[in-house]
């Protein structure tokens, strides 16, 4: 049975819920005066429930869909601006004991090679990655109690923050690994992470158990109910994400809303992030046998709806896509890119994709690239971190954001960090773009004080001096 407030998963997603909206959905996605009523709610930029959206998705009509899109550029420049913030992946290790059909790192594919990285190899690799200009990363790490205790995920939080390398600073670290105890997400707290990312991979329990055929993960409702578990464990801010491609995308579009109608009803606090990875190619994966795949357009769509429904959570696309790809879902709704990736164990230091990489990289461009090529297409690329450091997290940063406020930190904190990058890592050609860029979203900032501040900054950037915040 349908229960928001449980803290049960098959009654939070209830499977009987999820198909009754798909069929719901259905049968109203040509009935214009539904479509209508629903986008007029949608206009008002507060969000819509998983029903509503649901029809949105599946609505065809040529016009609505354009009027879909065109809202979510409009929601996605009212509350996020031109700004992209910029992270990095970094893999700690590829041991695991689960069996995920869909990863290369599942137990037992024999031939990829194992790796975990000493506190030295990832203080090499932190050093690396703040070479680039990288300031917040996202670690992972396969489940592997014996290798990959919490132990050592604490461990290497606590080195990567320590790495302090000419003008660098990982400033916001944030964790994705397998669903565990409240006592372990305590632990993370204390240690000080940015956001518990945490991806369903897909919520329709029989194809959950199906993928997932052995080890801990095998256990669907442990692992839905992990973002329970963290923010009892004090955790802040939760990251979600199903992997597209695992079951049909519907029935995963509408259980993601639903887990996020749940956290905001019984936390008061929704997502900080959705992702929304696509399945790609892989080690000893053949994604010919996924039935499921989503097209370009169907994906595009998926991000639009997303972000019209949950406008306030920040939405992120890996280097799983292409350039071209990325630059589309940019406009729709997305608001944090991953740059100059490498997803192979200790990839960064040695600066080669090894044959342990996680899954196939279709955006290959170094960071300086990235961040050239976003500031060409106008927007404002960010390297903040500041709202962690300033306790403007969970419910806290939510308040803020649904007002619509956050913007007047995001933007002056990322014209700051962009100035640090510029003066510290940047290409000569990357540095002539952003300084046109500085000049012209510092005229944008309406206040005169905060103008006057970040004017200041920037000159005390130019002379050496780093981490200013809003
Ligand atoms: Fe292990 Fe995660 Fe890969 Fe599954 S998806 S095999 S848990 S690393
Ligand atoms: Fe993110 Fe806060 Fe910085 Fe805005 S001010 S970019 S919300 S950390």
């Amino acid at each position: 049975m349908y229960n928001l407030k449980s803290e049960n998963a098959e009654e939070f997603i209830s499977n009987e819920e999820v198909l009754k909206t798909i069929e719901y959905a259905t049968s109203n996605k040509t009935n214009l005066s539904i479509v209508n009523s629903i986008l007029e709610k949608a206009r008002e930029k507060k969000g819509l429930t998983h029903k509503e959206a649901a029809v949105l998705l599946l609505c065809q009509d040529k016009e609505k869909t354009e009027e879909i899109f065109s809202l979510s550029r409009e929601i996605k420049e009212e509350y996020y601006g031109n700004r992209i913030v910029l992270f990095a992946p970094l893999y700690l290790s590829n041991y695991c004991v689960n069996g995920c059909t869909y990863c290369p790192y599942h137990a037992i594919n024999k031939h990829i090679p194992r790796k975990k990285m000493t506190q030295e190899e990832i203080r090499n690799e932190v050093i690396a990655l703040q070479d680039m200009g990288h300031k917040r990363l996202a670690i992972e790490s396969g489940e592997d109690p014996v290798n990959n205790p919490i132990e050592y995920i604490l461990e290497s939080i606590d080195t990567i923050y320590s790495v302090k390398h000419k003008n660098g600073a990982i400033r916001r670290v944030n964790v994705n690994i397998a669903a565990t105890t409240i006592e372990n997400y305590r632990k993370l707290h204390e240690a000080k992470i940015g956001t518990y990312i945490l991806f369903q991979e897909t919520y329709n329990k029989q194809t959950y158990e199906r993928l997932h055929p052995t080890g801990p993960k095998h256990n669907y409702n442990y692992h839905t109910e992990a973002m329970d578990r963290a923010m009892q464990g004090g955790i802040d801010d939760v990251g979600m994400g199903v992997l597209f491609g695992l079951d049909n995308y519907v029935y995963e579009f509408v259980s993601l809303l639903m887990h996020a109608e749940h956290l905001e009803a019984l936390y008061g606090v929704g997502p900080h992030t959705i992702s929304v990875p696509r399945i790609r190619r892989a080690d000893d994966i053949d994604v010919t046998t996924f039935k499921n795949a989503v097209d370009d357009e169907t994906f595009k769509k998926i991000v639009a709806v997303i972000r019209i429904a949950i406008p306030y959570t920040g939405m992120i696309i890996s280097t799983r896509e292409n350039k071209e790809c990325r630059k589309e879902l940019l406009e729709l709704g997305i608001s944090q890119i991953s740059g100059g990736s490498k997803t192979s164990v200790g990839g960064y230091y040695k600066d080669e994709e090894e044959d342990s990489s996680q899954f196939e990289v279709n955006d290959n461009r170094t960071l300086d690239e990235v961040v050239n090529w976003l500031m060409e297409l106008n927007y404002l690329p960010s390297f903040c971190t500041a709202c962690y450091g300033s306790g403007r997290v969970g419910d806290r940063f939510m308040e803020i954001c649904k007002d619509r406020q956050i913007h007047y930190f995001c933007h002056p904190n990322a014209i700051m960090t962009l100035k640090e990058y510029l003066q510290d890592y940047a290409s000569e050609k990357t540095k002539n773009t952003g300084e046109k860029l500085i000049l012209n979203e510092i005229n944008k900032i309406e206040d005169e004080n905060i103008k006057l501040k970040v004017t200041n900054n920037i000159s005390k950037i130019i002379n050496g001096e780093r981490n200013f915040k809003f």
